[in-house]
């Protein structure tokens, strides 16, 4: 936690308490929805409301702290900023699963076949997780 503290006070972001059990549930889940959010931590904050959610996680997304991820027939659910990555998604339990993949190819490829400056890539992939096999 104490380096997340470091990383809000860097990025001029206001340290509450509610922020950082926002950050620590986006830690442990990898992936998570506004709402998931609000129900893990509303235990700790009786008065919080999920606009408030919504409040804080838009503070920390226009700070680049946060990112989001939508997920065509998903809620967008939100981490924490690290290296580019792509995302497994799974079609029964919508778990959500970093991969690292090598993506430059695609990406050359696909700039070869449009001639659009490319910038940013967003690959996810979808299927069954091991889970739900
Ligand atoms: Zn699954
Ligand atoms: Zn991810």
């Amino acid at each position: 936690m104490e380096k997340y503290i470091e990383l809000l006070k860097k990025s001029e972001i206001k340290v509450t308490p509610q922020r950082l059990a926002i950050i620590s549930s986006m830690d442990e889940s990898g992936h998570i929805s506004v709402k998931d959010i609000f129900e893990k931590i509303k235990v700790n904050f009786p008065s919080l409301s999920l606009a408030t959610v919504y409040k804080n996680i838009n503070a920390m997304l226009d700070s680049n702290f946060i990112k989001e991820l939508k997920i065509v027939g998903l809620d967008s659910k939100y981490e924490l900023l690290k290296e580019p990555h792509s995302h497994m998604v799974c079609k029964r339990c919508g778990d959500v699963e970093d991969i690292d993949l090598e993506t430059n190819t695609l990406v050359s490829l696909a700039i070869e076949k449009s001639n659009y400056l490319i910038d940013e890539s967003n690959i996810q992939l979808f299927g069954v997780c091991p889970n739900c096999q």
